[in-house]
């Protein structure tokens, strides 16, 4: 990596001009940095001309950005980032925003610009509905998950695939951080002190922790499929119509629930912070239910695309014999279950929150939603062994509320 380097807003401009036909030559760009994240710089370049075009750079740092350099990070995880929305882009067409180059020395994306979407989470929060994203999300779920399986794939191929996308730095990220420091009391832990105690019986729960363990066991040994692996709705970006799925630099081969569980960890977060950004009881009844039915929607669409893959496509010997396909999908059930229960979970004990609640300025309402999704999460991890479809997680919702 020696050529490595982090761009300044004006060697982005320089370094966009030079990639041949991004920008006709008497472009007026300029650049805006626009990351909110945590890892990473995103500048916006536009021609400045009346309808001139934009694009987006997305650089990595060798070191975590919210941290500083006490905290290095593979660079890695740009061609990690690059090659799956690439793939993306072709498992399920126009997911994903469209790769225009990629620099590999300087860890650097170019990329469409998605500025007309907005994230997701904002969204949700200003309780904005999107009656196009469960069958737009759940088709790139089933699309992305089932092609890059077992199922679909020789195992030859699927096993090459896997070792591209071995991402060990990002992955001990979630694990410690996901799955292991959020319960037990860990000095990167932030969390309302009006919580304290519902936060101690959590790791004090035997039970918990032992089906916790299992789930993080899963999710470092089992290589499903590939990943997005950091799909919360700040990875979303959306309109009233469409769509997109950005920022995919966790992919590794897991379980396929840990997407889908946090597509709807996140909208469950969202849900439980209605308790605090909607007074008004049957407002946020109705879009608490709305959250649910979206849920739902997802996960049946969800199930039906993979199914069809299924009966179309798959190679897997096993394929036909009766009852694989159910079993395999309740497997699938249940993970998710799961994997969204930790998640809600150290979204709220952990370091990294969720804006969905944070902005909620009164602690002690905040506190109310926090608990509500502490909630949430443990039933969903306790209970997912007897779940048998979308609505066992529903219920696990509407007993809690
Ligand atoms: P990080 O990995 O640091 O979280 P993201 O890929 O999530 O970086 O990008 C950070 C922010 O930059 C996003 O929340 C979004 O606001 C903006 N962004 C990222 N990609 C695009 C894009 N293709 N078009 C428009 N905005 C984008
Ligand atoms: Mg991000
Ligand atoms: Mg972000
Ligand atoms: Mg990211």
């Amino acid at each position: 990596m020696s050529g490595y380097r982090t761009l300044t807003e004006q060697e982005a401009v320089e370094y966009a001009r030079n990639i041949p036909n991004l920008f006709p030559e008497d472009a007026r760009l300029v650049s805006r940095e626009i990351g909110d994240g945590n890892l990473n710089y995103v500048f916006h370049i536009k021609d400045e001309r009346p309808s001139g075009k934009s694009v987006i750079f997305k650089q990595a740092l060798p070191y975590v950005r919210v941290i500083g350099d006490s905290w290095p990070l593979t660079l890695e995880r740009a061609r990690i980032e690059s090659e799956a929305l690439i793939l993306e882009d072709q498992l399920c067409p126009s997911s994903v925003p469209k790769v225009y180059h990629h620099d590999t020395e300087l860890a650097l994306i170019v990329m469409e610009d998605l500025s007309v979407y907005q994230i997701m989470r904002k969204g949700l929060v200003e309780k904005k509905r999107y009656p196009n994203f469960p069958k737009q999300i759940g088709t790139f779920l089933a699309r992305t998950l089932f092609l890059t399986s077992d199922l679909a794939m020789s195992p030859l191929e699927k096993k090459q695939k896997a070792a591209s996308f071995t991402n060990p730095e990002l992955c001990n990220i979630t694990e410690n951080f996901v799955f292991t420091y959020p319960f037990h009391d860990h000095p990167s832990n932030a969390y309302n002190p009006l919580i304290a105690n519902v936060v101690q019986r959590i790791w004090n729960n035997n039970e918990l922790k032992l089906e916790i363990a299992k789930l993080k066991e899963g999710f470092m040994t089992r290589g499903q499929a590939l990943l997005h692996g950091d799909l919360h709705t700040g990875s979303i970006m959306v309109t009233e119509e469409d769509t997109k799925v950005i920022d995919p630099e966790f992919a590794y081969y897991g379980p396929m629930g840990f997407d889908i569980g946090a597509v709807i960890a996140n909208l469950l977060l969202n849900y439980a912070a209605h308790e605090g950004h909607t007074p008004d009881l049957q407002e946020r009844e109705s879009y608490q239910t709305y959250l649910l039915e979206t849920i739902m929607e997802i996960w049946n669409v969800f199930e039906n695309e993979f199914r069809a893959l299924w009966n179309e496509k798959a190679q897997e010997p096993y394929a036909k014999v009766p009852g694989y396909q159910d079993s395999y999908l309740q497997n699938i059930l249940q993970d998710t279950a799961g994997y969204a229960g930790c998640k809600m979970m150290r979204r709220v004990i952990g370091l990294a929150h969720v804006s969905d609640l944070e902005s909620i300025t009164d602690p002690k309402l905040r506190a109310k939603g926090e608990t509500l999704a502490l909630t949430i999460g443990q039933e969903l991890v306790l209970q997912r062994k007897t779940m048998t479809s979308i609505k066992d997680i529903v219920n696990v919702v509407v007993a809690a509320t």
